[in-house]
């Protein structure tokens, strides 16, 4: 295997590398590795160059660009969001990204980001519980048993030792996929009839739906004091998940501001209305949960930030497990200005 510092290479984890990888490293500790990587991102949040994502939204769903750069590597994520996937067999979210060294403009990792994009949500959603939901939350509803739903309750287990799980899905046979894929993985499970059902004795409640538009998965009535909102699947103009009134009685949490307050819960509230942004809560300069009857809201959109930690900490695995691919991506001329001699002579090496 070429090393992955060779300029001219351009590594490539394919969605095949991607699992073997995170089998390889192990998925708790991938999770909580993740977590620490994001978690140092956020600590330097003010060295980042930020942007709200670039959105092309359409009938059925939108597609997506992510950039950050910390002004020594530049990253960014391409993805999708479309509800109606599922039916015709494709996943909802899909996602690639790649990493550069901003001193050339070279691309150092190009890599599949659908399932490190179910991470690095889980991981930054546990990460932020980790802050904001009572120290002995050990109980966790989750609405939406879809693509995400396994991934956030492996990284609340491995990040905060949340070990009773109550699904609820309109889909019932997704709440059973759910039990299938978690079965013997030291969780107490139990399937719901209803969102309000599954809420009930929850000290967390991870709603993660898709459906592009404004819904109400939670009621007012649903969320009692105490509890955390880890609230990931209204990420979008004109898709959420929570009642107003439950984000009235919150204490709110957002990645970056100028984002979530276009697609996050609190697209529903005044443009003004206080939120806190979580980097500060882990830099310790500003409160997190204060007290056991808090309802504390983490209103996730997911932010470019968080890709670039999953890639930098991708990267940081491929020398050791050599889980890539070598892609030739770049043209490398012997002469750099001799791009179009180049082609003449694959053209001359052809007509032999
Ligand atoms: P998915 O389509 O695989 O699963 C969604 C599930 O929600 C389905 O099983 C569906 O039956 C269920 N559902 C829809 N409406 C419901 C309702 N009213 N009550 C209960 N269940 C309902 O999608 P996914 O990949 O799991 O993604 C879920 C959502 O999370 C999407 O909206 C996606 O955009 C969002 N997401 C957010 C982030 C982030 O960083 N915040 C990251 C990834 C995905």
């Amino acid at each position: 295997m070429a090393q992955v510092e060779n300029l001219n290479i351009v590594p490539f984890v394919s969605v095949d590398n991607m699992m073997k990888l995170v089998l390889h490293v192990g998925i708790d500790t991938f999770l909580r590795e993740l977590a620490v990587t994001i978690k140092e991102d956020f600590l330097r949040w003010e060295q980042f160059d930020k942007t709200a994502r670039i959105a092309s939204h359409s009938k059925d769903g939108v597609i997506e660009l992510m950039p950050t750069s910390d002004g020594t590597l530049y990253g960014f994520k391409y993805v999708n969001g479309h509800p109606k996937n599922t039916r015709e067999g494709r996943q909802t979210v899909t996602a690639f990204g790649v990493l550069s060294d901003v001193g050339n403009g070279y691309p150092m990792l190009l890599s599949e980001m659908t399932i490190l994009t179910a991470l690095r949500t889980a991981a930054t959603s546990a990460l932020a519980a980790k802050y904001l939901a009572r120290s002995n939350a050990r109980t966790m509803a989750i609405i939406g048993n879809g693509a995400q739903s396994e991934f956030q309750a492996r990284a609340f287990k491995a990040i905060l030792g949340v070990d009773h799980l109550r699904l609820y899905d309109i889909d019932r046979s997704a709440s059973l996929k759910c039990l299938r894929n978690l079965d013997g993985q030291g969780f107490s499970i139990e399937i719901c009839d209803t969102a309000q059902d599954a809420v009930e004795g929850a000290d967390i409640i991870t709603t993660v739906t898709a459906d592009k538009q404004y819904a109400t998965i939670c009621t007012d009535n649903m969320v009692g004091p105490g509890v955390h909102l880890n609230a990931v699947g209204g990420d979008c103009p004109g898709k959420t998940e929570l009642h107003r009134d439950i984000l009235l009685r919150s204490d709110i949490f957002v990645e970056y501001p100028p984002q979530t307050r276009v697609e996050g819960e609190i697209q529903q509230l005044e443009k003004d209305h206080p939120v806190t942004e979580l980097w500060e809560v882990i830099a310790g300069r500003a409160s997190g949960r204060t007290s056991d009857r808090q309802i504390t809201l983490f209103d996730s959109v997911g932010f470019a930030i968080e890709d670039f930690s999953a890639l930098r900490y991708v990267r940081s695995k491929l020398a050791t497990t050599g889980l890539y691919d070598q892609l030739d991506l770049l043209a490398d001329p012997d002469e750099p200005r001799d791009l179009f001699g180049m082609l003449l002579r694959c053209e001359a090496l052809q007509a032999i």
